[in-house]
């Protein structure tokens, strides 16, 4: 039996060693990898920039908790909100984590303003997190089941309906905030209305709720912007972030602006690791590497590129439902489940992942060449050409 608890069931793969886009398995066979560790490494793997941050860190102090200045960690704050267009930010260890922070920030900006019983709307669909409050935000009875009882405060609406909201709004008064991905990622790389933001943000400034986004996977590049809201004009009051922030080193951010930035004071939130050093160092080893040249840029192209190549190598393809995405975030949604794809894909030396039951994912790194992403399209579109769905 195994000393590990059964959370992540029988995993099939042993991977020891990456370089660039390229792991390796205990056997030596390499795959490309088309999941950069579920959107974490998207500067690819043994990055020599994060590599060396880690080591120089490492050698002069990894750790003195938050009782002490941490000049890593102011210097990743301000780089993060001016790259956010933000004010501050609170470092956390995950994704989860950073949730939990933006959920307890709305919580305490509606208990100031004399709301006792402050509520957020959420989405169906939505993926926020494993924690207790970020189980309940999440829009998946799979994620909540056997966990009841969930916490209060928490409405949901669909996604990408801002009529369902303005219904929740006359509902309910007690609503102080707005918590939305601006592409769902486990919710099957769902993209909204290119005026799905915009809408939100008036509807957040009409009722004076916080807007918060869950930037976690689409934040750090992956859409081809710092962070997805760029693509609009619009600003969020709380973003979320963590996955690609530290390229595989734990870390995770809740960024606040205006009044959202000014409602924690001393002793409202905490975290004995949240922003140390080593992970803040890392951290900003990546960010200046997605802001130095032309990295953003790149990740915008490839997406449509790769995009564009699936919809055209899939058109005639009547097992494709839609294919869709934003960035280096696309999914292919089939008519049927899919999952068994993930093991077919590793026997062809490809890493790829299956979210929703019947989307393939992917999330490749942004730092595959022209012949590396050829060879992640081709061999994504055999797998679907090749694919015997069981429709019994
Ligand atoms: C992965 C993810 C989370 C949870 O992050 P963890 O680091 O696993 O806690 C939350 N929200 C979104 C949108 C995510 O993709």
């Amino acid at each position: 039996m195994s000393t590990l608890m059964n959370t992540y069931g029988d995993r099939a793969l042993t991977l020891t060693r990456g370089a660039g886009s390229r792991v390796w398995d205990d056997a030596g066979k390499s795959y490309l990898d088309g999941i950069s560790g579920i959107a974490v490494c998207g500067l690819g793997h043994a990055h020599a920039a994060v590599s060396r941050a880690i080591a120089e860190q490492a050698d002069q102090l990894l750790h003195v908790s938050n009782l002490y200045n941490i000049p890593a960690q102011k210097s990743l704050a301000n780089k993060l909100c001016t790259a956010a267009q933000m004010d501050n930010v609170f470092f956390s260890n995950s994704g989860a984590e950073a949730n939990e922070a933006a959920i307890k920030l709305a919580r305490k900006y509606g208990n100031d303003k004399g709301i006792d019983t402050p509520t957020i709307v959420v989405m169906k669909s939505a993926f926020h997190g494993r924690t207790m409050a970020t189980l309940t935000a999440t829009g998946n009875t799979k994620v909540q089941q056997g966990f009841e009882p969930l916490l209060p405060g928490f409405v949901r609406a669909l996604y990408n309906d801002i009529a369902a909201i303005e219904v929740l709004a006359a509902e309910h008064k007690n609503i102080v905030a707005v918590l939305v991905e601006p592409v769902q990622g486990e919710g099957g790389v769902r993209v909204p209305d290119s005026d799905y933001l915009a809408k939100l943000r008036a509807l957040c400034d009409r009722h004076e709720w916080l807007l918060m986004l869950d930037e976690i996977q689409t934040g750090n590049g992956r859409t081809g912007k710092y962070f997805a809201y760029q693509h609009t004009d619009i600003l969020p009051d709380v973003v979320t972030t963590a996955k690609g922030l530290g390229n595989g080193v734990p870390i995770g951010a809740c960024l606040a602006r205006g009044k959202a930035a000014s409602v924690f004071g001393p002793g409202n939130h905490g975290s004995t690791f949240g922003g140390n050093p080593l992970a803040c160092h890392a951290a900003e080893a990546v960010v200046d590497t997605l802001l130095g040249g032309n990295l953003l840029a790149q990740i915008a192209e490839r997406g449509e590129q790769m995009l564009n190549a699936l919809k055209d190598k899939l058109a005639d393809n009547d097992k494709v439902v839609d294919i869709r995405g934003h960035g280096l975030m696309i999914g292919i949604e089939l008519e049927n489940p899919c999952l068994e794809l993930v093991g077919k894909a590793r026997e062809k030396g490809l890493l790829i992942n299956v979210t929703a039951g019947n989307t393939i994912r992917l999330l490749p790194t942004f730092i595959m060449t022209i012949e590396e992403t050829n060879e992640l399209i081709n061999g994504v579109v055999s797998l679907v050409e090749e694919f015997e769905p069981i429709t019994e």
